[in-house]
């Protein structure tokens, strides 16, 4: 545990961040991580990991004060089930610890552990090609996430024993005490010590989740992504998330999205854009070339006299709308190239083209000339 990094410092953010660009910043190292990214490099995928565990600690309030108060210590999965290493010994729940403190500085009230709470948001990162964003697919979606315990149904107790009821409360969680003071007798009741107000005590606790009915493992969720999605737009999977506790509902996955560049397109809104090079010769004559789209080749006619940078739109070639009907353009930039290592032959051939050409043929060039003329006589 002692080589472990800061968080703060994993994730690149200062102790003091906002929720948002904790956020922020665990998007952009996700993404840069990425193992989809980096296959087959160990170091990319154990800095991915790095990246978020330090996320799934520092987006959780409870984990991020435990971890601002007592390090790494404070959020170690065996910290408070009595592991060797927890600094309070064999038999405190830093549960109630927490809730002691906060409860007690006025932060949040003093739960009921019994009470049904909605388990945390779990976020993901997921890459899809630049097509697969435009047209829509189907993607199975793999993250870790809290579940209950399957061995032990959420109980905590191992399999074949049942939480006992407590009898220093009699199963209520509750104690009351009756105090004598000065404006006469006084009941008060406050949450049972033995069994932390739970009711229960777990005796024997269950081997696969050390009695906390709750383990992390790898889920697996298909997901639709909508045609006409974005880079770094978030789709909502309602109830993929975190378990809940005591029969509370799951918390949602939020997928982050990651659209893989393009070789030749580029996206601007939901319109696209390329670079088309064709010929010195093509773009003097006209010609019928062939232009790559979203839905495969297309031929296009090029007008002769067609100048560099010339651009001409394709309509309804772009992206879908998302959640709508309809499709952007798109927009093809004519680059003309200039032909290299001409022969000698040819080097002849374009010297006698070009001496047989005038100001009719070059009227843009002949504009300028005539400026020239105006400015410097
Ligand atoms: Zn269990």
């Amino acid at each position: 545990m002692a080589d472990k990094r800061d968080y703060y410092e994993v994730l690149g953010v200062n102790k003091s961040a906002t929720d948002d660009e904790i956020k922020k910043a665990y998007r952009q190292a996700a993404k840069k991580y990425h193992p989809d990214l980096h296959p087959g490099d160990a170091e990319a995928e154990a800095k991915f990991k790095e990246v978020n565990e330090a996320y799934e600690v520092l987006s959780d309030h409870d984990k991020k004060a435990r971890y601002d108060q007592f390090g790494h210590a404070g959020v170690d999965p065996n910290f408070g089930a009595g592991s060797a290493g927890s600094p309070f010994g064999q038999d405190i729940d830093f549960g109630d610890i927490f809730s002691s403190f906060f409860g007690g500085f006025g932060g949040r009230r003093a739960a009921n552990p019994n009470a049904p709470r909605r388990g945390t948001d779990v976020e993901t990162v997921l890459n899809v090609s630049f097509e697969e964003a435009a047209k829509g697919c189907k993607k199975t979606v793999q993250y870790q996430a809290i579940t209950t315990c399957k061995d032990c149904n959420g109980t905590g107790a191992q399999k074949g024993t049942t939480p006992k009821t407590c009898t220093a409360c009699g199963g209520r969680g509750q104690v009351t005490i009756n105090q004598r003071t000065p404006f006469g007798a006084v009941q008060t009741s406050r949450p049972c010590d033995a069994c932390k107000g739970r009711g229960k005590i777990v005796e024997t606790p269950c081997r696969t989740c050390n009695g906390r009915g709750q383990v992390r493992r790898k889920k697996t969720v298909e997901v639709n992504i909508p045609a006409g999605i974005n880079d770094e737009q978030v789709l909502n999977v309602a109830g993929h998330g975190n378990s809940g506790t005591n029969g509370g509902p799951a918390g949602d996955l939020h997928v982050f999205i990651n659209v893989r560049p393009h070789p030749i397109f580029e996206r601007r809104g939901d319109d696209i854009w390329c670079d088309l090079p064709i010929t010195f010769t093509q773009a003097a004559l006209g010609a019928t070339v062939t232009v790559p789209t979203l839905d495969g080749k297309s031929s296009y006619d090029i007008h002769d006299g067609t100048q560099p940078g010339d651009i001409f739109k394709l309509k309804g070639k772009g992206v879908q709308h998302l959640g709508g009907r309809g499709r952007g353009d798109q927009y093809v930039r004519v680059v003309i190239e200039v032909p290299k290592n001409l022969s000698s032959k040819q080097k002849q051939l374009i010297r006698e083209f070009e001496d047989s050409t005038g100001d009719k043929n070059y009227q843009k060039r002949k504009g300028f000339m005539d400026k020239l003329k105006d400015i410097f006589g």
